[in-house]
C-alpha cells in the first residue's frame, strides 16, 4: 500500500482500514507529500528507508522517495516478491484524463502493474483540507475484492475516481476512459510580486490554473462520470505506443519517407 500524499496522510490510514482483513497489510509510503511526481524514481542518491508504525499494518515503512521508488522497494526488497494487490491511495483530490501521466498516486500502481502486481489507484474527489473518504473507502474495499478473486488483466491497473457525494457508491461504479479533453488553463504565478526575483536575485514560479471543463459532458470519459457524481473506473495499461499510426506507417514499406531518409543518406555518403 502506497500513498503519495505522505506516510502521514488520512487517505492512506483510510485505505488501510477499508482493506483490512483481506490479507496482510504492508504500508511503504512517502516521508512527505510526494503529489505531482509522477513515475520519478532515485537514482543519483540513495533512498533511505526507516520502518514505522501504522494503526492496522503488520509493518510499514517510510522512504525518502517518491512513490514509485515506494513500490519498487516493497516489491524487490522490504517484500521480497510482489504482494496480491498494490493499493494507491486514498488520494486527497481527483486524478483525471492527462493528470496520469503526474500523479504519484497512479505511478504507484502503475509501478505494481510493471512488476507484475495486480493494482489500482484510488483517489477521492474531495475538499484536500477536509477530506470526505467514506464513499472511496467502501469503492476501493469492493474493487480490491474484485481484483484479487482475479478480475483485471496482467500489466492493466485501474485507475478510480470517486466523488465525496456519491451516495450509494457501489450503484455509481462506471467503466471509463481517460478523458484528454480535460487541459489544464496552467498559469505561473511570479513571486514574490516585487519585479518576480527574491532577495538571492532567483526568479521564482509558482505553478497555478484549474483544468477547463473539457469532457464534463461526455459520460465515457473519467472527468464526464465524476462530473455526474459516478464512481469512475478506468483501466489503464502502460503501452503508449500509438497502434494506429504504427499500422499505417510500419505496413507501408518503402513509403516516401523512407526513400527521402535513404535519398539523404546516399547524398551524404556520396558527398
Ligand atoms: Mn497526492
Amino acid at each position: 500500500m502506497c500513498n503519495d500524499d505522505g506516510v502521514g496522510a488520512p487517505g492512506l490510514q483510510a485505505m488501510v482500514e477499508a482493506l483490512s482483513g483481506l490479507g496482510e497489510i504492508w504500508v511503504v509510503a512517502p516521508d512527505r507529500d510526494r503529489s505531482g511526481t509522477g513515475h520519478a524514481i532515485t537514482v543519483h542518491q540513495p533512498v533511505e528507508v526507516r520502518e514505522t508504525r501504522l494503526p492496522g499494518a503488520e509493518r510499514a515503512f517510510t522512504v525518502q522517495g517518491t512513490p514509485a521508488d515506494c513500490v519498487k522497494l516493497a516489491v524487490l526488497e522490504l517484500m521480497g516478491q510482489a504482494p496480491d494487490l498494490v493499493a494507491a491511495g486514498i488520494n486527497a483530490g481527483s486524478n483525471l484524463g492527462i493528470d496520469v501521466i503526474y500523479s504519484g498516486t497512479v505511478a504507484a500502481a502503475a509501478e505494481g502493474a510493471l512488476l507484475r502486481a495486480r493494482a489500482i489507484a484510488v483517489s477521492a474527489v474531495t475538499d484536500k483540507s477536509n477530506p470526505r473518504l467514506a464513499a472511496a473507502q467502501a469503492v476501493a474495499r469492493f474493487l480490491a475484492e474484485w481484483v484479487l478473486t482475479g478480475g483485471l488483466l496482467p500489466g492493466v491497473f485501474l485507475n478510480v475516481n470517486v466523488p465525496d457525494r456519491a451516495l450509494q457508491p457501489l450503484e455509481q461504479l462506471t467503466w471509463t476512459r481517460l478523458g484528454l479533453n480535460r487541459r489544464y488553463r496552467d498559469e505561473y504565478v511570479r513571486l514574490p510580486a516585487q519585479e518576480g526575483r527574491d532577495e538571492n536575485g532567483r526568479y521564482l514560479f509558482w505553478l497555478t490554473g484549474d483544468a477547463d471543463d473539457g469532457d464534463l459532458h461526455d459520460p465515457s470519459t473519467d472527468a464526464g462520470a465524476v462530473h455526474r457524481g459516478r464512481v469512475s473506473v478506468t483501466p489503464v495499461h502502460l503501452d503508449l505506443t500509438d497502434h494506429q499510426a504504427l499500422a499505417r506507417w510500419a505496413a507501408a514499406p518503402g513509403t516516401l519517407w523512407l526513400r527521402g531518409f535513404r535519398a539523404a543518406w546516399d547524398a551524404r555518403a556520396l558527398g
